[in-house]
């Protein structure tokens, strides 16, 4: 029996977001931003799901603007959000463990004379409100910290950051990379205290090439992407429908049960856990919080040794992060964890479709692979 463990790299596309994209690309086809029938159709399916992701958010319709993706979202908050703010300071607040959307924007800004602030996490891969406070100085315009890290499932407390921002006084702008967060943990951005929220489509059951930023007052950031004035005028290109019904169906679909997946998602892991600490002698558990979410360490043996004999059974698991290929996690090593911990660890990902059968596929993988593995192969 084949098992997806991979889901916190992408996630299998739902039917209802299979239908929506279909529906868009064969019956509503028109441009959104033409006048006839064809084009106030596609308007309005563009609005309906618009309204559908937001309500969601708990953010209204005119905060939300769709990008290409995740990254794209993570980086027109940050290099436009210190852009808006560089008369108030040049200090940015971040952490080591961001996704490389993240970091390589930094990077960019660190070359445009921004001084950058890369906070250590906690062992779980989430930061703490005090390293952040620590961290602040009057000139520190922007603070940007995923909410759930994506190789460690480390959950980071935004909302109480958030407040111990204000309570400083603080004019920093916050942006949070929720792409692993969305529909993973309940959140709202009001209840988050976010001016940008990054989210991606794929993580969600919804098809690759969707994001969206939320900008808190729809309004304040300059765009990345210019031309035909699409998004309000902030992030031009004409509008992906399919990909963008798909989004909003996949959302939508979910949202009523979200809490029911959240709930399976965690007895899963839970299941995981369980077995694997028991079946295998030194096996270390990475992972935080987040219910989709479970790092594992083997020490002494060899990640892709033993991804590759539970890929003989058709069981997907990843390393660490699939964006980045080959070398050592440096999230794991800015965690604080041995190389051997490190060189072990793999990520396994769950969906609101892993079921039982899967789990114990991949509990009876590790233990053969434990028992079976010659040391020389490990
Ligand atoms: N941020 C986090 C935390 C992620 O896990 C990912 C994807 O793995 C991204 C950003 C990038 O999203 P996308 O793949 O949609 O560009």
């Amino acid at each position: 029996m084949s098992a997806y463990l991979d889901n916190a790299a992408t996630t299998k596309v739902c039917p209802e977001a299979a239908q929506a994209a279909l529906y868009a690309m064969t019956e509503v086809y028109g441009n959104p931003s033409s006048t006839h029938t064809m084009g106030r159709n596609a308007s309005k399916l563009l609005k309906s799901s618009r309204e559908d992701i937001a309500k969601v958010l708990g953010a209204s319709p005119e905060e939300l603007f769709f990008t290409s993706c995740g990254t794209e979202s993570d980086n027109w908050a940050i290099l436009s959000g210190a852009e808006h703010m560089r008369h108030q300071g040049r200090h940015i607040i971040s952490s080591t463990v961001e996704h490389s959307a993240v970091l390589r924007s930094l990077d960019l800004l660190e070359k445009r004379g921004y001084e950058v602030t890369r906070l250590a996490p906690e062992r779980d891969g989430s930061i703490s409100v005090s390293s952040v406070l620590d961290a602040l100085r009057e000139d520190t315009v922007l603070v940007s910290l995923m909410l759930i890290n994506n190789e460690t499932g480390g959950i980071t407390d935004i909302s109480q950051i958030s407040k111990a921002l204000k309570k400083r006084g603080s004019r920093a702008l916050l942006h949070c990379d929720a792409v692993q967060g969305f529909m993973k943990i309940p959140f709202s951005v009001k209840g988050l205290g976010v001016d940008m929220l990054s989210i991606s489509g794929h993580k969600v059951h919804a098809p690759k090439g969707i994001g969206a930023l939320y900008i808190k007052g729809g309004k304040g950031l300059n765009p990345i992407i210019v031309g035909g004035g699409q998004e309000k005028g902030l992030r031009s290109g004409t509008e992906p429908l399919p990909q963008i019904a798909a989004f909003a169906s996949a959302v939508k679909s979910a949202y009523p049960d979200m809490t029911a997946h959240i709930e399976k998602m965690s007895r899963l892991k839970a299941l995981a856990v369980s077995r694997l600490s028991e079946e295998i002698p030194g096996l270390s558990v990475l992972s935080g919080e987040a219910p989709h979410i479970l790092s594992i360490s083997m020490p002494g043996y060899r990640s892709e040794v033993l991804m590759n004999f539970l890929e003989a059974r058709e069981i997907y698991v990843s390393k660490s992060s699939a964006c980045k290929r080959g070398g050592r996690s440096y999230v794991l090593e800015n965690c604080g964890h041995r190389p051997e911990v490190i060189d072990g660890a793999l990520r396994i990902g769950l969906s609101m479709y892993t079921t039982d059968e899967e789990i114990h596929a991949l509990c009876d993988g590790l233990r053969d692979a434990s028992l079976s593995l010659a040391k020389s192969l490990r």
